[in-house]
């Protein structure tokens, strides 16, 4: 009997984005800094400014995060607030519609409380023109009554944390962005780091991983906690039907080849991308929407998901002029770069 594991789920594997096969990604996440893997240099700054601020007895002043999706923004909204013993209410940007919608969120907090708005930066105006007392003053203005009689009103509201996480600073107004006390950026995470994460996961989840079954799973999820997760996964589904369920190295080497994900942890997508930038373009410079055209995919998930890690491991560049693929990609993917063709004899 041959199974076809790849049918069974219809997102792609490697996309740094919240899919449906992600469910139990919430019993994952770690609680306190001390579990939460990797981010050396942001964990660091917080454990300072969330001593200072419980000294004092105050809140912790608002906190922007950033960086690709996937990564631990809300991991570490969740671990702040324990870390401060404080309630966290979780919403995001789309979710606020409008203007009062945040007033009723705002003036339910409790005083010390946590705001988490993920993609804070899809807030619309009106909403986010709320934020900027809110955040400064702790108060809002609304309007109460109509017409000429309409009179604006302030409303106090407790002391509270706004953690914004957003995976574009550079979308964010900057009244908005200048709000923020504290800036942490959070970056692509290391193999060692993920293969303690997996081997983390693995161990809550009562899976057996051996140390090189976690590296391997790793080592192919380009940087991200949620793939390295979700790879954990349906390695497990293969391990089990081959490998008496202990994730070996071969094991897991089996399953994401078979899932067509490849020993640096680029998909059909990536490969899409890259051969694009490199036979259509000659590659490259080329530009983002019209390379998005070309392969049939939304240009914002090219730059938010794909584009940061084909840069981390050197494979695209970003010019002015547009993406330009390098060396290490046409090496990649078998493909003579410019340069390098032998001359005709
Ligand atoms: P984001 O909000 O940046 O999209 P999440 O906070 O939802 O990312 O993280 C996705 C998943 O990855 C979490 O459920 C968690 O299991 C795992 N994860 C993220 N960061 C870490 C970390 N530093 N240590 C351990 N697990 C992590």
């Amino acid at each position: 009997m041959s199974i076809d594991f790849s049918q069974n789920y219809d997102a792609p594997l490697v996309t740094s984005a919240l899919t449906p096969q992600d469910e139990n990604e919430f019993s994952l996440r770690p609680r306190t800094l001390s579990d939460y893997t990797g981010q050396e240099k942001a964990k660091e700054n917080l454990a300072v400014y969330i001593e200072a601020a419980k000294r004092r007895g105050e809140p912790l002043d608002h906190v922007l995060l950033y960086g690709p999706p996937g990564l631990g923004k809300t991991t570490l909204a969740g671990v702040i607030a324990n870390e401060m013993g404080v309630n966290i209410r979780v919403t995001s940007g789309p979710a606020i519609e409008k203007a009062g919608d945040l007033a009723a969120l705002l003036t339910n907090l409790n005083p010390g409380d946590i705001l988490f708005i993920d993609e804070i930066h899809r807030l619309n105006r009106a909403v986010e023109e709320i934020l900027y007392p809110a955040m400064e003053d702790y108060a809002i203005d609304i309007i109460v009554g109509k017409g000429p009689s309409a009179n604006p009103i302030r409303l106090d509201l407790p002391r509270f944390t706004l953690i914004g996480a957003t995976t574009r600073a550079g979308q964010l107004s900057s009244p908005l962005r200048d709000r923020f006390g504290v800036s942490l950026r959070l970056e692509l995470y290391t193999t060692q780091e993920l293969a303690r994460i997996v081997t983390r996961s693995a161990t809550l989840l009562g899976m057996q991983i051996d140390p090189d079954g976690a590296k391997e799973i790793a080592s192919r999820s380009r940087g991200t906690p949620r793939i390295a997760n979700r790879m954990l996964r349906r390695v497990r589904d293969f391990a089990q039907i081959y490998n008496d369920g202990v994730i070996s190295r071969q094991a897991a080497d089996h399953a994401l080849n078979r899932l067509e994900v490849d020993a640096l942890g680029l998909d059909a997508i990536d490969r899409r991308m890259l051969r694009s930038v490199i036979t259509n373009y000659g590659g490259g410079p080329v530009g983002l929407e019209t390379l998005a055209a070309t392969i049939g995919e939304e240009a914002v998930t090219l730059e938010d998901v794909y584009e940061p890690y084909l840069m981390q491991i050197g494979f695209l560049t970003r010019t002015p002029r547009g993406r330009c693929a390098t060396p290490l990609a046409y090496e990649h993917l078998g493909l003579e770069a410019p340069g390098q063709q032998a001359f005709p004899l």
